[in-house]
């Protein structure tokens, strides 16, 4: 479904992905797991045109989605994006927040729009909470809020960065308890993580970025029970 063939990304002269290839199938979760700075952040912003790349080619259903005529904001949409924090636009309602882009983005008539961000609300036990502005909602249930505003379009690719980390450890279980409930659906997604025991159990596939590069991947019983680079066992033993 989405594929990304030798990406090469510099700030300046730092080389920040060195020839990153990596490809997704429908319905495939992939987590990827490397050290602060990395490029897993980067990465997933260049996969869905937050980011320029220096070179490189990514496909999305086929279409070359780098070619530099697409429209990014056309492409962007058929992403879902979740971030460590900030995602809710603190102005608009919970409800508005999820609605919004159903609305604007996909030209959805605001009673359809709302019938379905309230069912995506039901599910995550914010119902009560639609009319409120995101700040009235503890972190857990506005990460919830961003997941399910992130779906409420139907994207084809989730890309979810470290939604977790920002947030108390007693409300990080509802988040990916959710994110757990929408892989259990079928949804296709990629998310950068440093929970290697949520990795270890719902991806598919986990993928080790270590200074740019993709040094090792696997399922997450080889590269957590049976890492082959020396890189890679030195970096989960930090977390093991
Ligand atoms: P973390 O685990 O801390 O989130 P990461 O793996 O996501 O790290 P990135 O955020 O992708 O890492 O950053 C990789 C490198 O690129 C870092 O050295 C960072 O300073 C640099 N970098 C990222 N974004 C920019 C930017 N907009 N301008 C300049 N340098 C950047
Ligand atoms: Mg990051």
């Amino acid at each position: 479904l989405l594929e990304a063939h030798d990406l090469w990304k510099s700030f300046g002269d730092r080389e920040v992905l060195r020839g990153v290839s990596i490809d997704l199938s429908a319905h495939e979760v992939v987590a990827v797991i490397g050290a602060s700075g990395s490029g897993k952040s980067t990465l997933l912003r260049c996969l869905n045109l937050l980011e320029p790349i220096d070179d490189g080619r990514i496909l999305l259903g086929g279409e070359d989605i780098s070619d530099p005529r697409v429209h990014a904001d056309r492409v962007r949409a058929r992403f879902g994006a979740v971030f460590q924090s900030y995602n809710l636009f603190p102005h608009l309602s919970v409800i508005d927040n999820v609605t919004l882009a159903s609305r604007v983005v996909r030209g959805v008539s605001r009673r359809d729009a709302e019938r379905r961000g309230m069912e995506l609300l039901e599910r995550i036990g914010l119902t009560a909470q639609a009319k409120e502005h995101p700040d009235r909602l503890s972190g857990g249930q506005q990460q919830r809020a961003a997941i399910v505003r992130a779906i409420a379009t139907d994207p084809e690719v989730l890309l979810l960065d470290e939604i977790t980390s920002a947030l108390d450890p007693e409300l990080v279980t509802e988040v990916l308890e959710l994110v757990r409930s929408l892989a259990d659906d079928g949804a296709t997604i990629l998310m950068a993580t440093h929970e290697m025991a949520f990795a270890r159990d719902v991806a598919h596939r986990v993928v080790f970025l270590d200074a740019g590069r993709i040094l090792e991947q696997g399922t997450p019983a080889e590269v957590f029970g049976a890492p082959r680079e020396p890189r890679t066992r030195e970096f989960l033993a930090r977390f093991m």
